[in-house]
């Protein structure tokens, strides 16, 4: 769907966004890009809203991408006879492996990698950091606390050990069910939870086996010690500043933000930005001025997307929310800096034919007035490395593959159409000519560039570049 702007938007969905008429509403607002959140709802309900989201992509009649995201190894405590206790300063507190319900003394922790991979002298942070324990003492059946911060602490709280590598899988067994779920409905991208190593990148690959395309959620400061090796082996990456904010200091969350966008951008990886974007909103019909700046600093910095969490699943404004993104992205790419600004990180060239070809057709549409740069693909890998130029037009990815097609929702400025396949370099230019008028991407007399692989249908990669005036003709033949 044509939106007149370069960055996406991906909306959770919840209780608040369960209708058809709920989530065509979002879709209308601008949302781009569908989460389900696998750490919340069970799978008739995803199933239900999968359904619903393929009957509009039907009635909208363009491609929709839907991305299930795995809760991975959130770790919790157990719970207490009372469902909550109070916890002072300098309190003592344990946390054991004894599976019975806990009171003001101590409290189940089930899992027991925990125990042999903490040091003493270590925090544990639980509730999102509104409780800190120190360490004091470890042995094979408790953790010896100290109180530094308390507070009341309920049932299930997560627990979080900032730094440490915690030798479990990123994957766990209800990962695995609700993966084998969503790939059985047709998502399009799986996004996973707490990686820690490019092992669990490879491990979650393995599992996907090309079903569909990966997003490695970035909320652990362990994560980042790996980063250019996670991005490498992942299709995306989310900057999960949820958890991420959790497990470092504050202060650190915007540079982490910062690095990650740019070596996603060197890689040519999609970037989402997510979490608390327009939190306000979830109470209110209008965000916070920090919020909308926030949202604009990451157009600025030239992520593919943005994400809105509870705005949109459980808020009590979840249209609002994305149309107030939707503003904010567009008023941002109409400074007249705002490609300035995108460009001054440019990443490097590499020394393919790919390459050649995109940077080639970035420079060319730069130079002249050009309205899209044309892709015909099949796997969506040219558009990719077309968009990780940041071009001014549109990038126009023309696919026989539905698959590819909704995949590619996610991608800066990318406007997936989905085109039969072509045979020779005369229906070349009068399907990209047709799609485009038809589309309302360009008109009679305006210039485009078509790249495209030569032979046809022999899986060449781009190899010819073709800069055409659209005959609007070409529409009524
Ligand atoms: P979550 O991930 O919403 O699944 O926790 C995002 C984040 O941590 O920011
Ligand atoms: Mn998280």
């Amino acid at each position: 769907m044509l939106r007149h702007r370069k960055a996406k938007i991906v909306a959770t969905l919840g209780p608040s966004s369960q209708t058809f008429d709920q989530i065509l509403d979002l879709h209308e607002a601008g949302a781009d890009v569908f989460r389900l959140n696998f750490s919340h709802g069970n799978h008739a309900q995803h199933r239900q809203t999968y359904e619903i989201i393929r009957s509009i992509e039907q009635k909208v009649k363009s491609p929709i991408a839907i991305l299930a995201d795995l809760q991975g190894p959130k770790l919790r405590i157990g719970q207490f006879t009372d469902g909550s206790i109070i916890l002072s300063e300098g309190d003592r507190f344990i946390l054991d492996t004894h599976d019975a319900l806990g009171d003001s003394t101590r409290v189940y922790l089930p899992h027991p990698q925990l125990f042999q991979a903490i040091q003493t002298g270590i925090e544990l942070l639980l509730d999102d950091g509104k409780i800190r324990l120190l360490v004091e003492t470890i042995s094979d059946h408790q953790i010896i606390t100290r109180v530094i911060t308390g507070g009341k602490l309920s049932n299930r709280k997560g627990v979080n050990v900032p730094g440490v590598t915690i030798p479990i899988s990123a994957i766990t067994e209800k990962d695995r069910h609700d993966l084998e779920f969503a790939l059985d409905l047709g998502v399009d991208w799986v996004a996973i939870s707490f990686v820690q190593r490019p092992e669990d990148v490879l491990e979650a690959r393995d599992l996907i086996e090309n079903r569909a395309k990966l997003v490695s959620k970035i909320e652990k400061p362990k994560a980042m010690e790996h980063l250019i090796d996670i991005i490498g082996l992942s299709d995306g990456v989310m900057v999960a500043r949820g958890d991420l904010g959790v497990e470092m200091a504050p202060e650190e969350v915007p540079t982490a933000q910062k690095t990650i966008i740019r070596e996603c951008r060197e890689a040519g990886k999609p970037v989402i930005v997510a979490t608390q974007m327009l939190d306000s909103m979830i109470q209110n019909p209008s965000p916070t001025r920090a919020e909308a700046s926030d949202v604009a600093t990451a157009i600025y910095d030239g992520v593919d997307a943005v994400m809105l969490s509870a705005e949109s699943a459980s808020g009590d404004f979840p249209k609002e929310s994305v149309s107030m993104m939707n503003r904010i992205i567009r008023q941002v790419e109409q400074d007249p800096f705002y490609l300035n600004l995108v460009q001054v990180y440019r990443p490097s060239i590499r020394a393919t034919i790919y390459d050649a070809m995109t940077s080639a057709a970035r420079q060319v549409a730069q130079t002249i007035p050009i309205k899209a740069i044309v892709t015909f693909t099949e796997t969506g890998n040219s558009t990719l490395r077309e968009a990780r130029e940041r071009p001014k037009s549109a990038v126009v990815a023309l696919t026989p593959n539905e698959r590819t097609a909704r995949m590619m929702n996610l991608y800066w400025g990318t406007l997936p159409i989905m085109c039969e396949p072509i045979s020779s370099l005369a229906e070349m230019v009068r399907k990209a000519s047709d799609k485009l008028v038809s589309n309302q991407v360009a008109q009679k007399g305006d210039h485009v560039i078509v790249l495209a692989g030569v032979p046809f249908g022999q899986q060449s990669g781009t190899n010819i570049m073709r800069i055409l005036e659209i005959d609007s003709d070409y529409k009524d033949r």
